[in-house]
């Protein structure tokens, strides 16, 4: 039996906010020694009440248009109730049925991969593992949290990868994440499952793979279930459903025998939060701010600079470079000044004009052979004899005379330093 992969991905990321998710505690963990960041609000002491941060509603929802998602005019948050010690309220704030977008897709290659649906949440607190120990830090609690969730559509691990690094790239696009794996601020879970190739039922069951930091692991893991789950169909057993974690040490998923599965986190609506209704005008504004998104720029940049498609790549990094590049290559060669965009990265850090000055000056210096002609007036000048004698008997001094003819000639469009080496070269010559 040819089998063949069924493949959804659920992708948490960090919102880059000054403050959490429904309290105003800041935002800004790196800096902060543990549970120094708190209040009642993230503690999940009783009594405290969540207020929703408009920002991440906004951050949201422009991802949402982003992935040409449905806005929704009326949406809610929910509590998804699970014991866990990083958890202290015993439910997170999430949303169930009615999250803030839905129904949208991604173009990938030539594939198109739906998006079922991106809703907001808190994130939990961070337990460490520490010689026997577990320590708890609660900064991490209560960060605005959004999750992408995909259709099933993916067929092999490399579109999987493919589709985490372009939601990687647009959520830094619309600059509202940096999402930096290496900090947990995009985190991905893969729900892995086979079907007999053809068929267009989906499987009866899913595995898991839970927080995968890394796009290579997200690869491994994805294969690593491939195989084994090909094994058990072999041998006429059914996978189980359940959840697994990635060990890269073993190179393994491992099943997390928690028995989630079992799972009913008895969601309800959250009594503290009022539903949110969102104005159409409000929703268009949202949609209108959705910039022109990297993949489609670098495909405009190769066709109407001329440049190469890594270039491109470099170029679209960010929105900002993008946008400074277009500006400036209006008033200069656009192949040229990407060129000196991707290779001199110090130049990418000044405004426009200054970045404009920068590359002028080397623009409209003269070349080595023009130079020579100038320099070879001037030494055939009577007025000059004297400074190339002087020089000549080893008066160091005279050849700034000299290069001070030269500049002047050149109208000051001379590099000063391949002067004077023209200038030995041609008295020396003389
Ligand atoms: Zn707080
Ligand atoms: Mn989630």
């Amino acid at each position: 039996m040819k089998l063949e992969l069924v493949l959804g991905l659920e992708i948490h990321i960090q919102l880059k906010l000054k403050s959490k998710m429904f309290c105003r505690c800041s935002a800004d963990i790196y800096q902060s020694e543990p549970n120094t960041l708190t209040c009642p609000v993230c503690l999940g002491l009783p009594g405290a009440l969540p207020v929703p941060n408009r920002e991440a509603i906004k951050s949201t929802q422009l991802l949402g248009a982003a992935l040409n998602c449905k806005l929704s005019g009326f949406s809610k948050f929910d509590r998804k109730n699970y014991f866990y010690p990083d958890l202290p309220k015993g439910y997170q704030i999430s949303q169930y049925d009615l999250p803030l977008c839905v129904d949208g897709h991604l173009d990938l290659f030539s594939k198109r991969v739906g998006i079922t649906r991106v809703h907001l949440e808190e994130d939990t607190g961070k337990s460490i593992h520490e010689n026997g120990l577990t320590l708890l830090d609660f900064n991490k609690s209560g960060l605005a949290l959004v999750e992408v969730v995909t259709e099933p559509d993916f067929r092999t691990s490399t579109e999987a990868v493919e589709l985490s690094k372009l939601i990687q790239r647009i959520v830094r696009y619309l600059q509202i994440s940096d999402a930096d794996m290496e900090k947990g601020q995009l985190r991905l879970e893969a729900n892995v499952s086979l079907r007999k190739q053809g068929s267009e039922k989906l499987p009866t069951y899913k595995v898991e793979i839970k927080n995968i930091n890394s796009f290579r692991f997200l690869e491994k893991a994805i294969k690593y279930e491939v195989t084994r789950q090909s094994k058990l169909f072999e041998t006429g057993l059914m996978p189980e459903q359940e959840n697994r974690g990635w060990d890269d040490i073993k190179s393994v998923t491992l099943s997390q025998r928690e028995k989630e599965e079992a799972h009913d986190y008895r969601y309800f609506p959250e009594p503290d939060i009022p539903p949110m209704e969102f104005s159409s005008k409000y929703l268009k504004e949202i949609k209108a701010r959705v910039p022109e998104l990297p993949d489609k720029k670098v495909e405009r940049f190769v066709r109407i600079y001329g440049i190469g498609v890594d270039t491109a790549r470099v170029l679209c990094e960010s929105l900002e470079l993008s946008e400074k590049f277009e500006k400036a290559s209006k008033e200069t060669d656009p192949k040229r000044l990407a060129n000196l965009l991707v290779n001199k990265t110090d130049l990418r850090n000044l405004d426009v004009d200054n970045l404009l000055k920068r590359i002028k000056v080397k623009e409209d210096l003269l070349d080595e052979s023009a130079l020579k002609v100038i320099v070879k007036d001037v030494i055939n000048l009577k007025e000059n004899v004297k400074a190339i004698k002087d020089y000549k008997s080893g008066k160091e001094q005279s050849i700034m005379f000299l290069l001070g003819a030269v500049m002047k000639k050149a109208n000051g469009k001379a590099d000063p330093l391949l002067v004077k080496e023209i200038l030995r070269k041609e008295i020396n010559e003389s």
